[in-house]
């Protein structure tokens, strides 16, 4: 497969890192620290280019969500459900979804979620509380 710079190729390859290791695949600036998990060929913060792969903490919390009552296709079984926005702890900011929950009321910003690896497609996120109770 022919290498592609850009948005596809970094979500092809963050799918990859998540299905076949169950991490979170991230990237951190050389410079400045910057951790991100976006691909790119420069730090978004400071510039510098040479981002290296590490891995992001698979926990965070809520910064946005919104309950997506008409799916795509891959999720037409699952609606309604949260597609949510996760500041991950040290830094990282990645979106995913939450079949577990079906109403705005059952998710609030703050919300501390973890990264609960899936057959799935997608990042499928739980709430840490519920997780540790199990
Ligand atoms: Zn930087």
């Amino acid at each position: 497969m022919e290498e592609v710079v850009g948005g596809s190729h970094s979500v092809a390859e963050f799918v990859q890192g998540y299905e076949s290791e169950g991490r979170l695949r991230g990237f951190r600036c050389p410079a400045c620290g910057f951790l991100t998990a976006t691909w790119g060929v420069a730090c978004s913060r400071c510039g510098v280019s040479g981002l290296v792969d590490t891995t992001l903490s698979d926990v965070g919390q809520i910064v946005a969500f919104t309950i997506v009552e008409v799916p795509t296709e891959e999720r037409v079984n699952d609606a309604p459900y949260a597609y949510v926005v996760v500041e991950l702890d040290g830094g990282g900011r990645i979106s995913g979804w939450m079949p577990s929950v079906r109403r705005a009321e059952d998710l609030a910003l703050g919300d501390r979620v973890r990264f609960r690896p899936s057959y799935r497609p997608g990042l499928q996120f739980e709430k840490e509380t519920s997780a540790a109770a199990e």
